[in-house]
């Protein structure tokens, strides 16, 4: 998808903010003697911005508006080493609030829904992103926060919650909690709004037949204001993004090279308007592809496919790149096994292992279903891995996101 003339100005618009702030990116603009940019090949040869830059930059390196503007900061959860700062102007709070609007509206959400947030408030921007949104569109909003399954469970029997919003973990332990006490008939979701980890086809499955909700995939990250960006519209996976606020390149991970569209790749996003801390070709790790041509429900908006993983999940195993969207994919094709897996990669006398953990729904041979599992894997992978079939529910469910793969080789 090339850039265009008029999303060329409004980069044109941020360089000259970047460089006249002086702030990290600024500076760095013009050490290169990047003023601006002509056309669509210039863009492409403008330099990538990293989660590393942007963690070097700590605290407030990225602040491109005067301080008197940014009313706000958020942070990424920054779980390795030092946090990313990302500074809000009241501009960019509503800009990502009327992104967010259109999310909802695009998955038929309206001012009469009553929605359910379970995502954090604070530093990060899950919570607060979601609520904004909300706010904007006129929807009442119950802000729940997460945890507190009991409570979570409650409120949405008494406010008669219509659209949950939460990470798909939490939205599987819920629906179970809810089977388990037996009150489907009270819970009123129509709709959840699904964000910030990659769920496999079974996993949507599961909620969706167990609450029996229409779900939609949200996307976004902290660094670009935060979930909000895009969403997929009903009845189709690929999801629509706001291409007023953003744009969205996809790039072979290895070389930086650009890959036509429908190619698999990274996706990299620049900021076409974002004041506080603006973005240039941002590396976001996550693997995805522009979806080409126009979408059935008639929007314009460009799209990108549901993300198929990160960059950084590629394992290599026996010298093979493997990538875990593989062994989810074959897992997928089993009914006889749940959504939950978990792969533990470990180096025993030399040699690499792999172990997949699988739970069994039902009443099978435990072993003859892991061999079969294992010979599946292996036509994919092009190696056997060692497959543990267990009861259902002994694998770890999580609030937050699911660690599915341990890699046991660097402890
Ligand atoms: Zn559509």
């Amino acid at each position: 998808m090339q850039i265009s003339q008029k999303q060329l100005d409004l980069v044109n618009d941020r360089i000259r903010a970047l460089v006249e702030a002086g702030s990290f990116y600024g500076k760095k603009l013009a050490e290169a003697g990047i003023t601006h940019v002509d056309s669509p090949e210039d863009f492409t040869k403008l330099p990538f911005s990293e989660k590393k830059d942007l963690r070097d930059a700590y605290p407030l390196g990225l602040m491109t508006a005067p301080e008197e503007e940014i009313v706000r900061i958020h942070s990424s959860s920054g779980t390795t080493g030092t946090p990313v700062i990302i500074p809000y102007t009241a501009k960019d709070v509503d800009d990502w609030a009327i992104m967010f609007k259109r999310c909802y509206e695009t998955a038929g959400i309206t001012n009469m829904d009553r929605i359910q947030i379970t995502p954090g408030y604070g530093l990060w921007t899950a919570g607060i992103g979601f609520q904004n949104g909300a706010e904007k569109l006129g929807a009442m909003v119950i802000p729940m926060g997460p945890g507190n399954t009991d409570k979570q469970l409650q409120m949405m029997q008494d406010m008669k919650s219509t659209v949950l919003c939460s990470t798909s973990s939490y939205a599987l332990l819920l629906a179970e909690e809810i089977e388990k006490r037996g009150i489907k008939d009270k819970i009123h979701l129509k709709k959840g709004v699904i964000g910030s980890e990659r769920w496999s086809d079974k996993m949507r499955e599961r909620i969706h037949n167990e609450l029996g909700i229409e779900l939609f995939d949200i996307y976004g990250l902290t660094e670009i204001y935060g979930p909000g960006i895009g969403i997929n519209c009903p009845g189709e996976t690929a999801m629509h993004y706001w291409d007023d606020f953003i744009y969205i390149e996809i790039i072979d991970p290895k070389t930086g090279e650009p890959v036509p569209d429908g190619e698999m790749g990274e996706i990299v996003i620049t900021t076409l308007v974002k004041e506080g801390a603006p973005l240039i070709r941002y590396r976001t790790h996550d693997l995805s592809r522009i979806v080409p041509g126009k979408c059935k429900c008639g929007r314009c908006y460009p799209r990108i496919d549901v993300i198929m993983g990160r960059t950084d999940d590629m394992m290599k195993i026996k010298g093979v790149n493997v990538f875990p969207s593989q062994i989810e994919e074959v897992l997928a094709n089993f009914d006889e096994i749940s959504s939950e897996y978990q792969i533990r990669i470990s180096h025993l006398d030399g040699k690499d292992t792999m172990r997949i953990y699988v739970e069994s729904t039902g009443d099978v041979d435990f072993a003859t279903l892991s061999k079969k599992i294992a010979e599946k894997v292996k036509s994919r992978i092009g190696f056997t891995p060692i497959v543990k079939v267990v009861e259902i529910g002994v694998l770890p469910r999580s609030m937050k996101k699911t660690a599915r793969v341990i890699d046991e080789r660097y402890d």
